[in-house]
């Protein structure tokens, strides 16, 4: 096997990207052996139908590796998207106003749900922007950092839990943070959020640059999403963990789920497979 002067394998360079990640060459050997005939199908898994038995197994053996590694809990769906992290910023707001426990929620008080954002890099900034552009109604529980001498915002650090703008639990659909700003790099400890938030609001987390560095308590958690390319593998999927009881509905039939285009669907999803 060559090396070159980084003393990697096939000439390959160290890549440090916060952007997609390098994958074990031994994965990518793998992959290169698996491409011209995967496991005796005579194809590669690009060229076989993604309904087929052979795929099936795929997808579900990782799955059943994502549930092991995280111990994910089987009240949890584990669900494999497309869209990336960005398609997961409408998708977890869609859902979330859908599902049964939110709708109730919401008639009870008479007027919409407000959703929570700590808003601490450019990532959760765009999720926020992109509930504005879905007519949500949002709360932003913590921008940044503000300057006291020139009042601008920027997003170096995480202001102390006390000066937190939660809304109520009775008023709020869900609370919704980036746990790794994979831009500016302020990293919320996911014990403040949890810890902080009433019990009965859903915490929707975006785990796309630190997904699978250390052990996550999901129990505490509605919803993790996460793009793969950062930690996982490859552009193109897209992770989403979602208790099962934000799956449901009150009737497939009801507005609230015509709302949601079924790509976007976590419940489509859970139920296809
Ligand atoms: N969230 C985080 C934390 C990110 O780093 C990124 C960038 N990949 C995104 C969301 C957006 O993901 P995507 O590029 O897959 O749309």
């Amino acid at each position: 096997m060559p090396s070159n002067a980084t003393g990697l394998p096939y000439d390959r360079v160290w890549n440090f990207s916060a952007g997609p990640s390098a994958l074990p060459v031994s994965v990518l050997e793998e992959v290169q052996r698996d491409l011209l005939n995967y496991k005796g199908t005579g194809m590669s898994v690009m060229e076989m139908s993604h309904r087929s038995k052979v795929y099936d197994n795929i997808i579900n053996g990782a799955e059943a590796t994502l549930r092991r590694v995280l111990k994910v809990p089987d009240n949890y769906a584990i669900i494999f998207m497309q869209g990336g992290g960005t398609g997961e910023f409408a998708a977890s707001y869609l859902n979330l106003f859908a599902c049964k426990s939110v709708r109730d929620k919401q008639r009870k008080l008479g007027r919409p749900l407000t959703c929570d954002y700590l808003v601490t890099g450019s990532w959760s900034k765009g999720g926020l922007k992109e509930v504005k552009r879905l007519g949500g109604i949002t709360n932003v529980v913590v921008d940044g950092v503000k300057s006291a001498e020139s009042g601008a915002v920027s997003y170096h650090c995480l202001a102390p839990v006390s000066e937190w703008n939660l809304g109520k639990p009775e008023e709020t659909a869900f609370v919704y943070y980036c746990e790794n700003e994979t831009i500016h790099g302020v990293e919320t400890p996911s014990s403040l959020v949890v810890d902080a938030v009433d019990p009965s609001v859903p915490v929707i987390c975006d785990m796309s640059s630190n997904m699978l560095s250390r052990p996550i308590d999901i129990k505490r958690f509605g919803a993790i999403i996460a793009g793969a390319q950062k930690n996982m593998g490859p552009a193109g999927v897209t992770l989403v963990i979602v208790r099962k009881d934000l799956l449901e509905r009150e009737d497939p039939d009801t507005d609230a789920v015509r709302g949601v285009p079924s790509v976007l669907d976590w419940k489509y999803y859970a139920s296809a497979g």
